[in-house]
């Protein structure tokens, strides 16, 4: 759009992509992909326009993709971590070679702005590969007493499609295991593309194996008798059901889930970088970020001054066609999720909303950036993930009421403190119940830390040793993969 300046990056690579694999897929199953079956629409949120056509995984095409796990696991993980490097590297190679077409069509699948996709996702996700191939090359040396744990059932949401991909393949396939991966419906595209890099990339057979569809195929996928772990990432609701299922089944399970964390402002912060750290923590991928900062705490002294400069700041957010390179904040991924944000914000009775007023595209699923400003700590929007982009906002006077306020949820995936006054920091940052604490800082990720939460948010972490280590067993133990009458399995899953 004329008014941002620079004319939007082209889709034109990623449609033409799109045209040569027929606009329709089947799944990847053990180096190639099947027949496109009965399916479903995959759409582009800014626009409404149908993308592709993608098959509704069976039970039968759940079973073919695992037993070509099972069947490649015990070569690939006898390959070693030196030969399963070098596949490791040649695949990232070719993702980093197709870096713009990953890009582009993870923008159109998901909306979200193509700078985000362009220097965060794709970047990211390439080097969740790179650290573990390279960790694949150490696992002999420092991990001389694990082994991988077989075949792994991975399921993930669609707010990071390819990035949520890479923590979970990189570091399974690293230890020596198969997997069979389902993408979220709204977003395959770019697991899709994946897939067609690992043929190009010639990894063996049967090693990534990717089935689409909806939560049946999760439910399949979690209910298989030849899977060793789950590995989940989506919505608290959905890993409750996962972590039953499971439950004395002897899988191993890694449950990454939904958050509401805390932004604490204090009154000597510098607020400007306060400020921007909040753009950052709340409108990054239109707050549909599992650690998003989505619960701002701001000491009494600062707050009506934060607040306008809040304010200030949102009006100048650019939403609009998440092509389009200057744009700030893009669509939200479907309709059904502008709707719950929707309700929540509409059924809310409390405290003052700001909206902001900008000119929304026709036609696609947009949702303005919005504060909303004096909540009490137990009012619904404080306490439930609105998973968009609102901001909900309380009150603190005392460091202690920082604290309580602070772990007041059901969640503790991550939180953020902003001070000049380091013992303050220092203080705070242990009391939180958070799997990260964030100082002067949002949004922090690195492969080589861990990353998790703690309560509800799930158990297990992804990334770092410890994420290597929950896709390892001791060696010359057995997990039995049998139901065991009378286990309940309760506390031995969590790594
Ligand atoms: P979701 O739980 O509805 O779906 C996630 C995935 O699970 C999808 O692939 C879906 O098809 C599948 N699924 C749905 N029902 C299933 C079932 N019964 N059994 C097995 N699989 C099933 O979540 P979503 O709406 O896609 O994602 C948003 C949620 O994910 C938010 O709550 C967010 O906080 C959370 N999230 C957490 C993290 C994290 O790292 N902690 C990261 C991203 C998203």
């Amino acid at each position: 759009s004329m008014e941002y300046g620079p004319a939007p990056e082209t889709a034109a690579e990623a449609l033409a992509w799109l045209v040569d694999q027929g606009d329709r897929f089947g799944h990847f199953i053990n180096g190639s992909f099947t027949a496109p079956g009965e399916g479903f629409l995959s759409k582009n949120p800014a626009t409404g326009e149908t993308l592709a056509m993608l098959t509704q995984a069976t039970q039968a095409d759940v079973d073919t993709a695992v037993e070509a796990a099972r069947k490649a696991q015990p070569k690939w993980e006898k390959l070693g971590g030196h030969g399963r490097a070098r596949h490791m590297y040649a695949l990232t190679r070719l993702m980093q070679k197709h870096a713009r077409l990953f890009a582009v069509l993870e923008t159109l699948d998901n909306g979200k702005p193509i700078r985000e996709s362009r220097d965060i996702d794709v970047p990211l996700a390439q080097r969740h590969f790179y650290y573990h191939a390279g960790m694949a090359q150490l696992m002999q040396a420092e991990m001389p007493d694990r082994r991988a744990l077989g075949v792994c059932g991975q399921i993930i949401p669609w707010n990071f499609p390819l990035l949520m991909l890479a923590w979970k393949v990189a570091p399974a396939l690293a230890m020596g295991n198969t997997v069979v991966l389902k993408p979220a419906e709204y977003t395959s595209l770019t697991a899709l593309l994946f897939a067609d890099i690992c043929r190009q990339a010639g990894l063996p057979k049967g090693v990534v194996n990717i089935v689409t569809g909806d939560g049946a195929v999760g439910e399949m996928i979690v209910a298989h008798e030849g899977i060793d772990k789950i590995a989940f990432t989506g919505s608290t609701e959905v890993g409750r059901k996962i972590r039953q299922a499971t439950a004395g089944s002897g899988k191993a399970l890694t449950l990454e889930l939904g958050g509401k964390s805390p932004y604490i402002v204090f009154d000597d912060a510098d607020l400007d970088s306060a400020v921007e750290g909040l753009v950052d923590a709340i409108w990054f991928n239109q707050g549909q970020v599992c650690c998003a900062g989505s619960r701002l705490l701001v000491q009494e002294g600062v707050a009506e001054r934060f607040h306008a400069k809040l304010r200030a700041r949102m009006d100048g957010l650019r939403i609009g066609d998440p092509l389009d390179k200057c744009i700030d904040v893009g669509a939200i991924v479907d309709p059904v999720q502008v709707q719950t944000i929707r309700d929540m914000v509409d059924g809310n009775t409390e405290g003052e909303t700001y909206c902001v007023n900008a000119q929304l595209p026709a036609g696609g699923c947009y949702y303005p950036p919005t504060l909303i400003t004096g909540l009490t700590p137990t009012s619904r929007l404080m306490q439930e993930e609105i998973f968009g982009p609102v901001l909900v906002s309380t009150t603190f006077r005392t460091p202690t009421e920082a604290v309580d306020v602070a772990n007041n949820t059901r969640y503790g995936l991550a939180a953020t403190v902003w001070t000049e006054n380091v013992n303050l920091a220092l203080d705070i940052a242990p009391k939180l119940v958070a799997g990260v604490v964030w100082v002067n800082a949002t949004n922090l990720f690195d492969a080589a830390a861990g990353f998790g939460g703690m309560r509800e948010s799930g158990f297990g972490r992804e990334g770092g040793w410890e994420g290597l280590n929950a896709y390892t067993r001791p060696k010359g133990k057995t997990k039995p993969l049998t139901k065991i009458e009378g286990f309940t399995g309760e506390g031995s899953e969590a790594e």
